[in-house]
């Protein structure tokens, strides 16, 4: 694409992946950026991938202040509905995580309401987040009662060397400098510390199979990565992917259900689906391959 250069290698070889269009449908800020919202609003938005490092990314990105504002008055009623698969699919991965690291400090970078951190903090972690959302910082105090700090991980200041672990679940594809986080998550990480990322997979079967169809392509995700392009990332800010693995998710067939209905009519069906109590509770594994799991550790 003329006149645009990779953020990341420089190169000039830019390539339009899909191009996305909703017409004329609009959202309210707060709901575009919640959680387990998958549409997307931009007339004129595109998927733009790098041919020379793979780095796919959102063109235009939103305005940074916009979507700082967004993130702080994010509220989303459904991702609480489905704890209790959050909750299972956090001790999933928790007890993976504790064959390198069986505990210590524990940060969650965009850790939303503090469902893994509860989970970690009953295996005996000292758990710490990070979260911009008011709505979910005040959830996971009320309900947990976890402390998390609101704003970004930079402004948390945290001492160099202060975690054993630190987990960034489904967030680093929402960040406007992911670059500069993975920075500073470097520096408060101690030098035999465990670096976990889970972010949708771009190089993964279905997302080719799907094109820009695929559940990964949303307003939200301002970056796209494959195994290729994160190792290289972690590689030139000091660290060194060890593991790659598939994430495996849990979540009720009520959710599901609703997924597969086009968001404007989701909450006219969610209190149908809501009376039945055997597809609001039984919960389904979920793996399509699509999400990928990055361990890390720190170059020595
Ligand atoms: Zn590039």
């Amino acid at each position: 694409m003329p006149g645009v250069t990779c953020g990341y290698c420089n190169s000039s070889d830019i390539e339009v992946l899909y191009a996305l269009s909703n017409g004329s449908v609009s959202f309210s800020r707060r709901r575009l950026y919640s959680i387990s919202e998958d549409d997307f609003c931009f007339s004129d938005a595109k998927v733009l991938k790098c041919r020379s490092c793979g780095l796919a990314y959102l063109f235009p990105k939103p305005d940074a202040d916009y979507l700082h504002k967004a993130y702080e008055t994010m509220e989303d009623s459904l991702y609480l509905a489905e704890e209790k698969g959050r909750a299972k699919s956090a001790r999933l991965l928790l007890n993976k995580l504790s064959r390198i690291k069986k505990t210590g400090r524990l940060l969650d970078i965009g850790c939303a309401s503090g469902i893994f951190l509860n989970e970690a903090k009953k295996l005996g972690w000292e758990v710490y987040g990070v979260e911009l959302s008011s709505w979910a910082v005040n959830y996971a105090k009320e309900n947990f009662g976890i402390g998390i700090f609101r704003g970004n991980l930079k402004d948390a200041k945290f001492p160099a060397g202060y975690f054993d672990a630190i987990v960034m679940l489904d967030s680093i594809e929402h960040l406007m400098d992911p670059l500069g986080c993975l920075t500073e998550a470097g520096r408060v990480l101690r030098d035999d510390g465990l670096l976990f990322i889970s972010t949708p997979d771009i190089g993964s079967l279905l997302s080719r199979l799907m094109g820009r169809y695929w559940v990964g392509i949303k307003q939200s995700h301002l970056y796209y990565f494959n195994k290729r392009i994160i190792s290289r990332i972690l590689n030139d800010i000091g660290f060194k992917a060890v593991r790659f693995s598939r994430h495996i998710r849990f979540f009720s067939l009520n959710y599901l259900l609703l997924k597969l209905i086009p968001s404007k009519i989701r909450p006219k069906v969610k209190p149908l689906l809501d009376r039945l109590p055997f597809i609001s509770s039984f919960l389904l594994t979920v793996n399509l391959g699509d999400q990928l799991e990055v361990y890390a550790v720190k170059n020595k």
